[in-house]
């Protein structure tokens, strides 16, 4: 055994493998994978190994479809079998709803780049002639399925990084981790220690004890798992091919061929959490938990109705084995914060569809400092210290009991909510807030009328919210809003170097005292790393809102850059409420809630100024995502409540309204202002965007700097427009393909009807190509229909931007 390497990988399952092989493929020869039993000895063995590429997260997606395209390699590379069975898949609908929702996947799989094909129950049938097709009306079938020999695989992959240098150290387990002062690692095995650069937590079912070594909390929670195995079928012992992937979501079942026979698996509605407080040492190897019959007879017997001859067929085995999901079902992959040279690589809960792709990004994470693409959705830093392990149970349950779920693109998921609150939370719920939930905290989408349940029905077109969002924006564009925007991240970033770091660490100028700017954070290779406001306090000290979902994400940032800098980052989100009012009658509601000369000469746009609101010291930012006169005001949470109500005392003669985020998104479209995630993300650079006129290309030096200017002299694939979109019963959400005559000319960020405007608009990134083209010929499928479209050339609302500077 090594005593010295680059990295080590913990974890000899498919997701361990997958790390080990991609180090190896990307240029890093000298890592070792430790595993403390043999190859796929947690949950990798017993899986079912099917796998898909679709995901209605396109970077996700992407990625799964790579991960597929891994196993032939390392066939081919090892001279392994990886038992590679490429059906294709079907997706099946056997309600309207679920035909619709399949449809709109199929147009936007165009944007992602998978080539599905809708096909109708006949065509079902021949390709699986033991389905009851009785009330199916029709499936969404992709080649890119099928199942993989979940052994074959993972060895596969361990041999082709082995032939490129790796070491896979077998019956080794880790017992310890020692963080040393340099950052390096000191990883303890019972036998002998190892000294590395980075460690890798790919320890699956065990990842919450390695974790612990680190003194790091993993928030996933295996969930057991059955599918049964049939004997022989004589239809299919006689069906000349080999049966597809079957998803069934309606029945929430799964189902492929295995020999002659059939292999069933269920997501039930009564799920079990397994050992919810840390994997035994001695689970693991060969080991199944005993089968819950019970617990699946629903979803079994809808199995049995839609295969007949599955019942006949006779049970050979029932497999019951866990599997780790985070509270979302999506991996948990990146390097964790505070914690140097430490990388999560688990919570991969479809091990066979992902693992390559996790370990294709996070690989490019360790050894380029950057990922390819926006993985967001992946990133461990979406959690933050609010997903406990209760919050992970309730939610993991949540997600396993709801895989195969319709999902409408305004569901919200009721578990573990409320989790945490706003100051401001009981009022809201009084004025009959419909919540959301971000990074654990409750905010108001919108309000429903009083008196009505305050519920949105779920649904891709216009819902019961469209009417009483219209109303928030009127208010908002005639008199004045009052919005809870608590959950905006904040930042405090101050002391001696303050200066010179941020002047580093964003694209912009820095804002003189007293006022603010968009600051955009750029990654090395001048793609975007972050959208955020800087606001100049002293002038060593700087506060910096931006998404609240995004803290850990941003922090890890900050912290990355200040090492050796003499200035204090600290998070202050939840020391401080904020609440934005805005509209015309804003500055006359402040007036009466402060002695301060709140004028356009005292207060200009984009000032900042501390002051007492109210009874509070307060810090007042004036500007507004509406588009109209607004301000921030940022309050200690501990003040919040009475200025929440002191503010609506005195504004009642004005025509004060709460609104929400919905009605916020609206106003904001209005104005063609982009938003983080949507617009903003790592896939774009800031001329793409249009963000590259907040960057100093002129500064000496910033993060991304050298890259951005390659950027600004090349003509970019893509430019973000606004659309207007010709629909009257529904909006665009994102991703959906935009055509220019019948050839495909881009996709859409985000949609939303303008209330002001009576417009629906969208975002959009469009190939430049196009951008020149007659704009009568574009159009967007939305929904069910294709649309017609035009580019806009300025902001539907106030072009000019005379409202925000009024
Ligand atoms: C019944 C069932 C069916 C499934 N079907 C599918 C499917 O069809 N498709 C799909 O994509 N996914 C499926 N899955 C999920 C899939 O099994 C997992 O996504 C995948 O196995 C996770 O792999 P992993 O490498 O992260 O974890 P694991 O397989 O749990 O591997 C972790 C490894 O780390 C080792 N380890 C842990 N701690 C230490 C230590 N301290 N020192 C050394 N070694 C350590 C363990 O021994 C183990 O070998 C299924 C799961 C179940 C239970």
């Amino acid at each position: 055994m090594k005593e010295h390497t680059r990295v080590v990988v913990i974890g000899g399952g498919i997701v361990g493998a997958s790390m080990l092989y991609h180090l190896t493929k990307l240029g890093w020869s000298d890592v070792v994978l430790v595993e403390r039993k043999q190859l796929t000895a947690g949950s990798t063995w017993h899986a079912a190994g099917a796998f898909h590429s679709m995901n209605s997260d396109p970077n996700v997606a992407r990625l799964q479809a790579y991960a597929i395209s891994v196993y032939k390699e390392v066939e081919e590379i090892s001279g392994q079998d990886v038992g590679m069975h490429l059906t294709g898949g079907i997706t099946i609908a056997a309600t309207s709803e679920r035909w619709e929702v399949l449809r709109y996947e199929h147009e936007r799989h165009r944007v992602i780049g998978i080539d599905s094909h809708l096909i109708g129950p006949e065509e079902i049938k021949q390709l699986c002639p033991i389905m009851d097709t009785k009330n199916v009306i029709g499936g969404l079938f992709d080649a890119n399925e099928g199942h993989i020999d979940p052994y074959g695989s993972t060895v596969a992959l361990a041999k082709s990084a082995r032939k490129a240098g790796a070491e896979v150290y077998l019956k080794t387990k880790v017992e310890d981790l020692v963080h040393q002062s340099d950052g390096t690692w000191t990883v303890v095995t019972d036998k002998g220690n190892i000294q590395c650069e980075h460690v890798v937590n790919a320890a699956g079912l065990w990842a919450r004890e390695v974790g612990r070594m680190a003194g790091v909390h993993v928030p996933i929670v295996p969930m057991e798992h059955h599918y049964l195995l049939t004997g022989d079928i004589d239809e299919i012992a006689e069906f000349d091919g080999e049966l597809p992937l079957i998803l069934d979501m309606d029945g929430e079942m799964y189902l492929r061929q295995e020999r002659n026979g059939v292999l069933l698996g269920v997501y039930e509605k009564n799920s079990t959490p397994w050992s919810v407080d840390g994997t035994s040492w001695d689970y693991g190897e060969s080991d199944l938990l005993p089968p819950r019959l019970d617990d699946i007879e629903n979803e079994l017997m809808r199995g049995f109705e839609r295969f007949p001859s599955v019942a006949d067929a006779g049970i050979r085995h029932i497999i019951n084995g866990p599997f780790t999901f985070a509270p979302d079902g999506n991996p948990l992959m990146g390097p964790v914060r505070g914690v140097q040279n430490y990388w999560s690589c688990c919570g991969v809960m479809a091990g066979f569809s992902q693992g390559s792709g996790v370990a294709l990004a996070l690989s490019q994470w360790m050894i380029n400092g950057e990922t390819e693409g926006d993985i967001f959705a992946m990133d461990v830093n979406r959690f933050g210290a609010f997903a406990s392990k209760t919050y992970a149970i309730e939610k993991a349950k949540e997600f396993y009991e709801n895989r195969f779920l319709l999902l409408c693109p305004n569901d919200e998921w009721p578990a573990a909510r409320p989790h945490k609150v706003s100051a401001l939370h009981d009022r809201l719920q009084q004025a009959n807030a419909v919540f959301g939930s971000s990074f654990g905290l409750e905010i108001p989408l919108w309000f429903a009328p009083l008196g009505s349940e305050p519920k949105e029905t779920p649904s891709f077109r216009r819902s019961n919210a469209h009417e009483p969002v219209g109303e928030e924006c009127r208010a908002v564009r005639e008199s004045v809003g009052i919005l809870d925007i608590s959950s905006i991240a904040k930042y405090e970033i101050s002391g001696p170097d303050a200066v010179t770091y941020m002047d580093y660490l964003f694209a912009s100028r820095l804002p003189d005292l007293g006022r603010m700017r968009l600051g955009p954070l750029l990654l090395p290779s001048g793609h975007l790393k972050g959208d955020m406001t800087v606001m100049r306090l002293a002038e060593d000290k700087f506060m910096i809102t931006g998404s609240g979902y995004l803290q850990e994400f941003h922090m890890l940032w900050f912290e990355q850059h200040a090492g050796g800098k003499k200035v204090r980052i600290v998070n202050r989100t939840d020391d401080f409420s904020a609440i934005a009012i805005a509209g015309p009658r804003s500055r006359e509601l402040l007036s009466l809630v402060t002695s301060e000369n709140v004028d356009n000469a005292s207060m200009p746009f984009m000032s900042v100024h501390s002051m007492d609101v109210g009874i509070a010291l307060c810090l007042v930012a004036r500007i507004s995502f509406t588009g109209e006169l607004g301000y921030e005001i940022y309050v200690p949470t501990v003040y919040a409540r009475s200025l929440y109500d002191h503010l609506f005392a005195v504004g009642d003669g004005l025509g004060i309204r709460a609104f929400g985020i919905r009605a916020l998104l609206s106003l904001g479209m209005e104005k063609s202002f982009g938003i983080w995630s949507r617009e903003f993300t790592p896939d774009y650079t800031p001329v793409m965007c249009g963000l590259d006129r907040f960057v100093d290309y002129g500064k000496a030096d910033f993060i991304g700097r050298e890259a951005a200017l390659v950027d600004r002299e090349a003509k970019p694939m893509h430019r973000l427009v606004t659309l207007e979109i010709d629909a009257s019963d529904a909006d665009a959400w994102g991703y959906e393909p935009i055509w220019y005559k019948d050839e495909y000319a881009g996709f859409v960020t985000s949609g939303a009807y303008g209330h002001t405007v009576k417009k629906s608009l969208a975002m959009a990134y469009v190939k430049t190509q196009f951008l020149d083209s007659s704009n009568n010929e574009f159009s967007v499928h939305v929904v069910d229909e294709r649309r017609p479209a035009a580019i806009i050339s300025e902001a539907a609302y106030d072009p000019s931007g005379s409202h925000m500077r009024s």
